[in-house]
């Protein structure tokens, strides 16, 4: 290695679920909702004259539509591009104690990357056996705690009364609570908020509204954290969100209708789903979110996931312990779910 190359922060990044270059696929890999954003959104003319200009620094329109939404006021609302910035953001301004932090050995992947990337250290909980959070092995002195609820990629949702222990005994550190999957059955920790100033729920706009392609996340907490989240935010770009994502992400906000439409839509298509494969020999742990994590009684999972990618169908596959002989299925339209079950039946059949 050449001596300049010694100084130089060395990252593993965190890797995405595949964008397929090529049509005709079923992509079941990236928990993406299948049926687009709002029609209210596509029928926004956008006055491109005005992309000459640098968007409001504080995205102000989404932020207040977004705090009325939520009936919270604006001071407690921040904005990124995606709630993986929001998220980055968070674990630099938040997680700086030089003690672990904690979050579970079974959740999403990004986590240990940032903390790595910022050089946090931290520790992996284990989850059970069922794959569930245990909430007593985050009441130790910690430097900050995060997880998801539901986690990812194990689909499970656990009460409001779970998550108020944790931020309860948690209460000298930061608690970030990673609501990305909430809408499609979670109970959110949103009315903790105004009860605990140590409290962060993140959400994104990419799964329950469709926009996965705008990059929009928010979080919600005390005004004090939001300011210090800002304040890490302006230091490091002041124009994190673009012209359209503010119009758009305050259109689909608007669309109240049809964001509960089609939530209510994947969560049918996920349940009839799950008790089809139930019957051939498939288990999974009870979703809340718009994915099942999904096991076979004598098929590997990876055998699965290659086979199905044959016959162009995606569905995600962590090489990793404990999960590797699980697949991460998103819930797809009806259609893509019964072409899917199709090729499982048969799959099965054959075996
Ligand atoms: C998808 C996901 C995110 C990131 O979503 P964005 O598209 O960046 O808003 C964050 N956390 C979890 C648990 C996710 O599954």
């Amino acid at each position: 290695m050449s001596a300049w190359e010694d100084n130089i922060r060395k990252v593993v990044p965190y890797v995405p679920g595949e964008q397929p270059k090529v049509d005709n696929i079923i992509k079941l890999n990236t928990n993406e909702n299948p049926y687009g954003p709002s029609p209210r959104v596509e029928k926004i003319a956008m006055d491109m004259e005005k992309l000459k200009l640098y968007p409001d620094p504080a995205a102000s329109a989404l932020v207040d539509a977004i705090a009325n939404y939520h009936e919270v006021s604006s001071d407690k609302v921040f904005v990124g591009v995606g709630s993986d910035d929001v998220l980055a953001m968070s674990f630099l301004t938040f997680f700086n104690s030089g003690k672990e932090i904690l979050f579970p050995d079974i959740t999403y992947s990004f986590y240990d990357v940032w903390a790595e990337l910022y050089k946090i250290p931290y520790k992996a909980v284990p989850v059970d056996d069922d794959f569930r959070i245990i909430k007593e092995d985050y009441h130790g002195e910690n430097g900050g705690v995060i997880f998801p609820n539901p986690n990812a990629p194990t689909s499970i949702a656990e009460p409001l009364s779970f998550v108020e222990d944790i931020v309860k005994n948690n209460q000298d550190v930061v608690v970030i609570v990673d609501e990305a999957y909430v809408d499609f059955g979670g109970e959110t920790a949103l009315p903790l908020v105004d009860k605990y100033e140590n409290l962060l729920v993140v959400r994104t706009f990419s799964k329950s509204r469709s926009m996965a392609g705008l990059r929009i996340g928010y979080a919600i907490g005390n005004p004090k954290l939001i300011k210090y989240l800002s304040d890490v935010k302006y230091s490091f770009n002041s124009y994190t969100m673009n012209m359209p994502s503010i119009i758009y992400g305050v259109e689909s906000i608007a669309d109240d209708d049809y964001f509960k439409e089609t939530v209510a839509k994947v969560v049918d298509t996920r349940e009839w789903f799950k008790s089809e494969i139930e019957k051939l020999g498939f288990a999974c742990p009870p979703s809340s979110a718009n994915f099942l994590f999904m096991t076979h009684e004598s098929i590997p999972a990876k055998e699965i996931f290659e086979k199905a990618r044959e016959a162009k169908i995606i569905v995600r596959y962590f090489n990793k312990p404990r999960i590797d002989n699980y697949l991460r299925v998103t819930i797809g339209t009806r259609k893509e779910m019964e072409s899917f079950l199709s090729f499982l039946k048969k799959l099965v059949k054959d075996n």
